[in-house]
């Protein structure tokens, strides 16, 4: 019996099937699906070329049809439809030198990083199984399709791919695998920032990432990670941990047990987006402020809504000092007098009738943002009266 995911799915491989070509269920979904866990996205590999697959599907998004790969849309769900494929040389040690395009699965499985993660499964539900993933995910071990070596040396993003399995899964890694990630793990320095950072960022939201982190450091692979290289001390620094929330949460707590690191520094050379950048900038104020003044309306107020569950788990590790949940937390945001400045009742134009002959300038600013504080802390009611009675007592200051 096919879990109900699979079962819209396999329209997809009915599809290519009906048109002459194999295709299968392959990688994360079938390992998944056998360990029980949430499957993400489903993943289908097919002897159809890239090409093919886009006559036989209305909308299809070609997202990297050089390596085989388009997302069929189907019934309002996206399928990555990869064709069979086996790799050249890898002479660079990012990308294989070609792709090449293969008729029967046997191959394309035998590039595919571990054991666990080479499964096929056809729409019935009957599992290929050549490199006995089956059992390595019965007895919860990772381990190399193929020679350890030779599969790290051709792409040494599959070390850290491995550490971000063991804190996805809670698997052991195999001792030979282990070995031979330890051996040619300064290969890791030859890979993409931008591959790493999608798999660290995996390895700290694991639900076993104490696993993985101390597979991390006993493999010294954090020796060729970015930063990490030049701190040696720091991942050590690191206290015991659960699942993170996002990168941004990882730099805000890396930051506070290293302030000489800044956050932009780390956005910088772990290459992160704009929005990681802001999330950690804002939560690692929230916990600057929370230890010096404790936690107020006007941490709340600030604390993005994406960052409070970031927020709460941070202070837990910290101090274990909250004694508020995270949903707690965001009732209470949610109740504030104001959400945003815009909200308050009085504004830059209403400024300038109380005050019509100051001149424009920083004074504005700094008194909104002041009334924004007392209106948030309720020392202040939100309504125009009261605060044009306020600001009358408390005229801003010009120089
Ligand atoms: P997740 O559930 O986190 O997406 P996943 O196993 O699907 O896990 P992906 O990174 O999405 O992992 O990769 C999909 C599949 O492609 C893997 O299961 C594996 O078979 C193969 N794969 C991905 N990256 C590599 C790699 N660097 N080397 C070899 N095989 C890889
Ligand atoms: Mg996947």
């Amino acid at each position: 019996m096919l879990m109900n995911i699979f079962e819209e799915a396999a329209e997809v491989i009915t599809r290519l099937e009906n048109n002459g070509y194999e295709a299968y269920f392959v990688g994360g979904c079938v390992r998944d699906s056998l360990l029980q866990r949430e499957i993400k996205d489903v993943d289908i590999a097919t002897s159809a070329s890239p090409e093919k697959v886009q006559e036989l599907f209305e909308k299809v998004i070609p997202v990297g049809v050089e390596h085989g790969t388009v997302v069929v849309r189907y019934k309002g769900k996206s399928y990555e439809v990869t064709t069979f494929r086996k790799e050249g040389t890898y002479s660079d040690q990012r990308h294989p030198d070609e792709v090449i395009f293969i008729n029967n699965i046997d191959d394309d499985l035998k590039r595919r990083d571990f054991t666990i993660n080479s499964l096929a499964m056809n729409k019935e539900g009957e599992i290929i199984d050549l490199f006995n993933g089956r059992a390595d995910i019965e007895q919860r071990i990772i381990r190399s399709v193929g020679n350890p070596k030779d599969r790290f040396l051709e792409d040494p993003l599959r070390i850290i791919r491995a550490l971000r399995f063991a804190s996805q899964l809670g698997f052991q890694i195999e001792k030979n695998t282990f070995l031979q990630m330890r051996q040619q793990q300064k290969e890791i320095e030859t890979v993409a920032v931008e591959r790493l950072t999608i798999e660290i960022t995996k390895l700290f939201q694991g639900e076993y990432v104490q696993n993985g982190l101390n597979y991390l450091i006993e493999v010294e692979a954090f020796k060729y990670l970015p930063i990490f290289k030049n701190h040696k001390s720091l991942i050590k620094k690191l206290p015991p941990l659960t699942a993170f929330h996002s990168f941004a949460e990882v730099i805000a707590l890396l930051h506070y047990l290293d302030k000489s690191i800044s956050i932009s520094q780390w956005v910088k050379e772990w290459k992160c987006s704009n929005k990681v950048r802001s999330e950690a900038i804002n939560l690692s104020e929230s916990i600057e402020y929370y230890y010096k003044s404790g936690l107020d309306a006007w941490l709340i107020y600030r604390l993005h809504y994406s960052n409070v569950k970031a927020f709460t788990h941070l202070v837990k590790i910290i101090s274990n000092d909250l004694n508020y949940s995270s949903n707690e937390l965001t009732t209470y945001k949610k109740q504030l007098p104001i959400q945003k400045r815009v909200d308050l009742d009085f504004d830059g134009h209403d400024l300038h009738t109380v005050f019509p002959d100051f001149k424009k300038g920083p004074w504005m600013n700094k008194l909104l943002e002041d009334l924004e504080y007392r209106v948030v802390m309720r020392y202040l009611e939100n309504k125009k009266p009261k605060i044009k009675e306020w600001i009358i007592c408390h005229p801003p200051e010009i120089n």
